[in-house]
């Protein structure tokens, strides 16, 4: 019997973790619930998912906009096994979700005290084993994370520095911004640094973000204090060797965050989504054997939906060994090992 996931929020990630679990033979969508009656809704409804409107007072605007529901989420929750919670943050579902006794894992928008376990299938994965409340930590977290992770396994991890050139919004998005401005991120860290600790709490890091006029994509310069010492060479095999981490070449024409979302297109995967993090392999380089310096691009609405694939294996315990989680949800997805 495959395992019943329900999925509360589906917008832009709740509604690439549910096609994504819809594709695992392990796993299935008994629900995904919204407040709002809107195109994604509708789009959901023909797509075969059952549709939940999340509370009683909001099934008028759906029986007014002529789509059908099956309920409210607490009837959703009876269905489920586990929920995966993919709201705005802070939107305050815990006790519903522990008054139906069931698992739930949360986004990135989440602080990591909500649930004092926060996941990446490469660096954690038997840590939440059986877990009940799981966070996957946010886009850009998990993107330092898939290439900081095999670092310090391989050469050790002295100290990093991140800095994050942010997307302004999701392509879907016309309300945020900035549309012509460049927009310091004040607090020091940013939030992304004490995030990665989250998950891998050895790791000494700082982070510095901006957020740009753009939507496709976040990037990151990261410089890393080694504490042994490596080759280029070492350092790509170590990421050759690691999930989920993609090379591109500005020798082949790959100038910027365009032409990474132009390979993404070219794939033909779901939606064009890039669920690796992309590292320019001529942008890696080490000065005097320990201080490496890289280029890396996170495809923010998709890399974080194979780790909530994974989450949901391990808390189900549907697969002990991370690694074969890790192969069976990028062979769904269709990402080459
Ligand atoms: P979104 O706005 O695209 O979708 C949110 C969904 O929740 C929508 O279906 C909306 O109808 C529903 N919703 C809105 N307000 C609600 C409320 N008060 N109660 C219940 N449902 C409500 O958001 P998103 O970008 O998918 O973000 C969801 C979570 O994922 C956040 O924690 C966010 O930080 C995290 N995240 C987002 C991105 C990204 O780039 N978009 C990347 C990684 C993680």
């Amino acid at each position: 019997m495959p395992a019943k996931v329900a999925i509360n929020g589906y917008g832009t990630i709740g509604k690439r973790v549910a096609d994504a679990v819809a594709l695992q033979d392990d796993m299935e969508v008994v629900g995904v619930s919204k407040m709002s009656p809107n195109f994604e809704a509708r789009l959901a409804v023909e797509k075969g998912f059952p549709l939940y409107a999340t509370t009683k007072d909001v099934l008028p605007k759906f029986e007014k906009a002529g789509i059908k529901v099956h309920g409210t989420l607490e009837e959703m929750l009876k269905e489920a096994d586990l929920v995966v919670d993919a709201t705005p943050e802070e939107s305050g579902f815990k006790p519903a979700y522990e008054k139906a006794g069931v698992k739930a894992i949360w986004q990135g928008g989440e602080e990591h005290s909500l649930t004092n376990l926060s996941f990446n299938a490469a660096a954690n994965y038997a840590d939440c084993l059986g877990a009940k409340f799981v966070r996957v930590p946010s886009c850009n977290t998990t993107g330092l994370i898939r290439t900081l992770y095999p670092l310090d396994v391989h050469f050790g991890i002295d100290h990093v520095l991140a800095v994050m050139v942010r997307r302004a919004t999701d392509p879907g998005d016309s309300k945020k911004g900035p549309i012509n401005a460049i927009e310091p991120e004040l607090e020091m860290p940013s939030h992304h640094g004490p995030d990665v600790q989250s998950v891998l709490p050895k790791v000494d890091i700082h982070t510095i973000a901006v957020k740009v006029p753009t939507t496709l994509m976040h990037l990151h310069a990261v410089s890393v204090q080694l504490k042994k010492k490596a080759t280029e060479r070492e350092v790509l095999d170590a990421w050759r060797r690691a999930p989920r981490v993609k090379f591109v070449k500005g020798a082949e024409g790959v100038k910027s965050t365009a032409q990474i979302m132009e390979i993404a297109r070219d794939l033909g995967r779901l939606r064009s989504d890039l669920y690796e993090i992309a590292v320019w392999e001529d942008g890696v380089h080490v000065v005097n054997g320990t201080r490496l310096y890289y280029f890396q691009a996170v495809h923010q609405e998709s890399d974080v939906v194979p780790e909530n694939v994974d989450a949901i294996r391990a808390m189900l315990e549907l697969e002990k060994d991370g690694r074969k989680s890790i192969e069976k949800t990028d062979r769904a997805l269709g990402i080459a090992g």
